[in-house]
């Protein structure tokens, strides 16, 4: 039978049923989804280097066969293999999760790999990414083009010996075929030579086995161009649909009441503030809902500005919230803005998890008939029972800690509410435009005068005793101090325990004469908040705690923080708990004690040692840890980019922008034919080349 675009996999030659199920399991289950599963990089064979001219320091690829593999015991079982390549050996070394490579090493196995070049007795290589190869004549003989691509892997397709040569087995001679051709090119004519991109058939040919480096570069741009259209599409309907309509609620205009919160501020606004605030309001008396992304720096002051708009809301006759991701940071909120808005006479109330149910009946009630205007929460507000009477503004502090959905479940609480998110992790642009790209955006970029640059230093462990000597006197100069431990979820229990032990060495033996207390996500509220308050009024010397403080929380007179483990932290984790201290006027010192002094976590430290610029650091943790990541697992949903890189596609983005604009702009509802196949794959939310 002839095999078309929606054949089984399992009429491939070399396929049986067993790797028809798993390829089927992995998404794989047409001739159609294997063209389109691409290559995650190219083995280039002009990069190769010989054993014997490698370079401590480098990256390289090597190719070769093992000679010797085992595992060694020892504190930490660690597999490690010898490889070959006729000029010289070379030491393959891994630590984590050993037995999964010990089963893919075996003596005699072809492999190439790539890594950086270290010297520790011998040359070699850490944790190297490594490719199985056929044997060294087939994959890298004359016959073969000089790329070879390498596909990503499961662990179900490795399980039936699926990996990249039998990708490239399966797919070369497909592509040889008219296959390719068959697939419909979502992008009309006049946009590709517009972009000069390839067609869909010449992009995946190239795609996978390219002529050369840059015309693998054209087809991944195209490919790439492909996702981030549609995605732009899809963002500007979805902000379409939210902003649909007029919104029923109109707000008084500015007056006495915005003079009386700002006379009754113990400080003048910054002129970022003051433009922050004048938009808002404008947006919120706008005919449409708000939707508002207001981001600036920890400690740029985000809070008084949502404070302005939250009490034009209630002011006219309306309610609103503000949500938080955590208990602390809520109950800080309620504590200041209590303060805040106490002149303009409306007093907020706390609903969290906590709550008493007497309270949470109280505060329910007072929701839903309108008698408590203005509330602060967490989670708990977007459970299902919390209705509100008229609920026009929804604020979401510390955004990138809620999921998009949560967002939307706060604002769905009211009827065309309005929304405002707040996030001191500054966004880059490529995220602003996609992730958040159905937000406008206000940036403070200024910091309230007076704010002394924090000193940051690393340090070793070995170098604690000088470290509490340190610490003392600061102690006697009035210092107060966070030392916090890192909280890694799989192993929580674990983790506490040792943040608790160490608080009790820490008391007991380093700082016998100070006064140390204890936070953790499992203290109890009410001695949470004991501890809260009695640092907060500078009681307490040294608050030990761990990353429940890393968000939001303001505490004036504490200028130092220490950081234990610091290379457990991502970059944007130690700026936010960096923002703790650069609070007062007095002079801030974060030390990050690191427990490595090389590698990729160290790499870390430095930027972060380097800067403290929150844009800078952001840019820089985009570089390395990807969105996906960056943006944690529940902000994933709609950046299922499969081509497109973020951190590199700038660029192309915002010609994906532009062009969705100008589509969306003609064609709203896309009813064009030539928009046919785009229409489907956002309806389907579903790449575009897929819809075809
Ligand atoms: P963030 O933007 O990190 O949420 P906050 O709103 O918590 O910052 O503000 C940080 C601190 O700065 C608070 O103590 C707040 O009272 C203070 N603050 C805010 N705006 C100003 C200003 N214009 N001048 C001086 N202090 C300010
Ligand atoms: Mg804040």
């Amino acid at each position: 039978m002839s095999i078309n675009l929606e054949s089984s996999v399992q009429y491939l030659r070399g396929v049986g049923p067993k790797r028809a199920q798993a390829l089927s399991q992995a998404g794989l289950p047409t001739v159609r989804d294997l063209l389109l599963h691409f290559p995650r990089r190219y083995l280039d064979r002009s990069s190769v280097t010989s054993i014997s001219e490698l370079t401590v320091g480098d990256e390289a690829t090597v190719v070769g066969e093992i000679r010797a593999a085992g595992m060694l015991k020892g504190r930490k079982a660690r597999f490690e293999a010898t490889l070959d390549d006729g000029t010289g050996l070379l030491h393959l070394v891994f630590f984590h999760q050993p037995r999964i490579f010990e089963r893919r090493l075996k003596k005699g196995t072809y492999i190439a790999c790539t890594g950086r070049i270290q010297v520790y007795q011998e040359l070699q290589m850490v944790h190297p990414e490594f490719e199985v190869l056929d044997s060294l004549d087939a994959e890298l003989g004359p016959d073969r083009g000089r790329l070879v691509p390498l596909y990503p892997g499961s662990a179900e397709l490795s399980t039936f010996h699926i990996d990249s040569r039998l990708f490239r087995k399966l797919i070369q001679p497909l592509l040889e075929t008219d296959l390719p051709d068959d697939l419909s090119d979502p992008l009309p004519d006049h946009v590709r030579s517009r972009f000069g991109f390839p067609t869909l058939g010449q992009a995946i040919r190239q795609i996978h086995f390219p002529d050369n480096l840059d015309s693998a570069e054209r087809a991944r741009q195209r490919l790439a161009f492909d996702e981030l259209f549609a995605l732009q599409i899809h963002l500007i309907q979805r902000r379409a649909g939210m902003t649909r309509g007029d919104k029923p609620h109109r707000y008084q205009k500015a007056g006495a009441a915005e003079r009386h919160l700002l006379d009754a501020l113990p400080f003048t606004l910054t002129g970022d503030q003051k433009g922050a605030i004048r938009e808002i309001i404008a947006d919120m008396r706008a005919s449409r809902p708000m939707q508002r992304l207001l981001q600036g720096d920890v400690g740029s002051g985000k809070t008084v500005v949502a404070a302005f708009a939250m009490q034009l809301a209630v002011r006219s006759g309306f309610q609103a919230a503000l949500m938080a991701p955590t208990e602390i940071l809520a109950e800080q909120h309620t504590a200041s803005l209590t303060r805040l808005l106490e002149p303009s006479g409306i007093t907020p109330r706390l609903l969290t998890g906590s709550c008493t149910a007497a309270v949470r009946r109280d505060i329910l009630e007072g929701l839903a008939s309108g008698g408590i205007p203005l509330v602060i929460g967490t989670h708990a507000l977007i459970q299902k029972n919390v209705l509100f009477r008229n609920l026009t503004l929804a604020v979401v502090d510390e955004q990138h800690r809620f999921g998009v959905q949560q967002r939307a479940q706060l604002s769905a609480k009211g009827h065309a509410t309005d929304v405002l998110v707040m996030t001191a992790t500054p966004i880059p642009r490529t995220l602003q435009l996609t992730l958040y790209g159905d937000l406008d955006c206000t940036s403070l970029r200024e910091l309230p005068p007076g704010r002394t640059p924090v000193v940051t230093r690393l340090i070793k462990e070995s170098d604690h005793p000088t470290l509490w000597r340190w610490l003392n006197d600061r102690f006697d100069k009035g210092d107060q101090a966070f030392l916090v431990y890192p909280l890694i979820e799989e192993s929580e229990a674990q983790d506490l325990k040792a943040a608790t032990v160490e608080f009790d060495r820490l008391r007991t033996d380093v700082f016998p004469k100070r006064r140390l207390a204890l936070v953790h996500g499992r203290t109890p509220t009410d001695q949470r908040r004991k501890v809260m308050d009695a640092f907060r009024n500078g009681e307490t010397h040294l608050l030990v705690a761990t990353t429940v403080i890393e968000v939001g929380v303001d505490i004036p007179n504490a200028n130092i923080m220490i950081i234990e483990h610091a290379d457990r932290f991502g970059l944007s984790q130690l700026h936010q708990l960096r923002g703790r201290i650069r609070r007062g006027t007095k002079q801030s010192y974060c030390i990050a004690v690191s427990t490595v002094s090389g590698g990729p976590q160290f790499e870390r430290l430095r930027i972060f040692n380097s800067t403290t610029d929150g844009f800078k650091i952001a840019e820089a943790d985009l570089d390395i840890r990807g969105p996906g990541e960056l943006l944690g697992a529940r902000q994933h949903g709609i950046l299922n980019l499969r081509v497109a890189n973020l951190a590199l596609d700038q660029d192309l983005l915002e010609k994906a922008k532009d062009l969705a604009q100008e589509v969306h702009a003609a064609d709203p509802d896309l009813n064009t034919p030539e928009w046919a196949t785009l229409k489907r794959s956002v309806a389907e939310n579903r790449p575009l080349w897929t819809a075809g």
